[in-house]
């Protein structure tokens, strides 16, 4: 089988043919390998096999034909020398941190962080050893204050989870090349369509495929980007043996939504940014923060960094968590979930949910105030989704109103 691999096609067109293994039936859509392991055509061959002497694949807990389409395109979609998909997003970051670093390494990390991402720097690490410092992302004397002699990894996420707070990602890689560390980037708020870290200066990319890149919430998934160098010497022997492996049957649907995702990404965008207008007029919203924005507190660096804003919108209702449990409550459209980047648009409270973890204070510091709503935009008609949000804030707008 011949995978098709040209590396000068757009991403778009990537999306669509990139890394297509065809079996020799020559099917259009990619197969679906729904197998464990693999039969040798001779005692010889799996010998061989298990030496790295001879091509193709032993196990599917190492590697499978469904889950190779999904590493190539996605490789040759971000413009990364290789990918190795995980299970979950949590896996391809879990997989990307532990893999590289041993006790009595630090990490230096963005606070404004996906809530597991957090655990895994600020409570896993710390268990063997490795310790870590949270710097806040946008302070770049913080990040390079907390630099050790130890220091082995930065990490960060940008846009942040639920505030939409922006990192400058060039500044921080030179910040870590120069302290001899690698920079791993979680980008999935951006998404892939939107922000190339590895363009930026990072060095490893993850994301949780369960978002955009699946897009229609079906299957967990993840995936880490990186140089063959990284994968060589501590990706693929970590997975290999650890074993948070991608099933071949999700790889399949994962595959399938890249097809579209570079069309749903613009579409969810486009809407983003008229809902983000139209809460910005609504009185009972206090503070819109959306990334493509001029108001947004680091436009400049948005601009610098990102090709358009993302398909998230954060803000803050008037009248506190009351307020804000009431227009999630007022939704009839707009769905109350703690995912994203699914077709259907979600909404979140992140202080009573995703980020319930952490005390009042850390959230207040990350701004994550009681009135706080992440807004995960969908498919649906622009129009209706912003009739439906208006509809719900005046609900909220009146009840506070009336209480006042
Ligand atoms: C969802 C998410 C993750 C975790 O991904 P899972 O697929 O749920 O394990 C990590 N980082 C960010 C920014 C996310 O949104």
């Amino acid at each position: 089988m011949t995978a098709d691999k040209s590396r000068t096609w757009h991403p778009d067109t990537a999306l669509v043919h990139g890394g297509t293994l065809r079996s020799p039936f020559g099917e259009t859509s990619e197969a679906m390998f729904l197998t464990q392991g693999y039969v040798y055509e001779s005692a010889e061959e799996a010998e061989a096999r298990f030496l790295n002497l001879s091509p193709g694949y032993q196990y599917s807990r190492f590697s499978n034909p469904t889950v190779t389409m999904f590493e190539e395109r996605m490789a040759m979609m971000e413009g990364a020398e290789v990918a190795r998909a995980t299970a979950t997003g949590m896996a391809a970051v879990t997989a990307a941190m532990l893999s590289q670093l041993s006790a009595g390494d630090h990490v230096v990390a963005a606070k404004a962080l996906f809530g597991s991402c957090r655990y895994v720097v600020e409570d896993l690490c710390p268990r063997f050893g490795i310790q870590s410092t949270l710097v806040d992302g946008r302070d770049l004397d913080a990040w390079k204050k907390a630099v050790q002699p130890n220091t082995k990894a930065f990490f960060l996420e940008s846009p942040t989870n639920p505030t939409l707070e922006v990192v400058d990602i060039a500044a921080v890689a030179d910040i870590a090349h120069e302290a001899g560390a690698r920079l791993v980037v979680d980008n999935v708020f951006a998404t892939p369509i939107w922000q190339k870290p590895l363009q930026l200066g990072a060095d490893v990319v993850v994301y949780s495929a369960t978002k955009h890149i699946d897009g229609q919430g079906r299957c967990l998934g993840g995936v880490v980007l990186c140089d063959k160098e990284f994968l060589d010497k501590y990706l693929q022997v970590f997975i290999r043996q650890t074993g948070p492996s991608l099933s071949p049957f999700n790889a399949w649907v994962l595959l399938k939504g890249l097809e579209t995702l570079s069309l749903r990404v613009e579409r969810q965008t486009s809407t983003a940014e008229q809902i983000a207008a139209a809460l910005r007029d609504h009185p009972a919203v206090g503070r819109v923060i959306y990334p493509g924005s001029p108001d947004h507190p680091q436009a400049d660096i948005c601009a610098k960094q990102m090709i358009r804003g993302s398909t998230m919108v954060a803000f803050e209702v008037k009248g506190g968590k009351e307020a804000a449990f009431r227009t999630a409550n007022g939704l009839k459209i707009v769905k109350i979930s703690n995912n994203l980047g699914d077709a259907k648009s979600l909404v979140t409270h992140p202080s009573t949910t995703t980020h319930q973890r952490l005390s009042e204070d850390a959230r207040l510091e990350l701004g994550i105030s009681p009135g706080l709503l992440r807004l995960s935009v969908g498919l649906e008609y622009p129009g209706d989704l912003i009739g439906d949000l208006t509809t719900a804030l005046n609900g909220a707008g009146s009840a506070r109103l009336a209480a006042e």
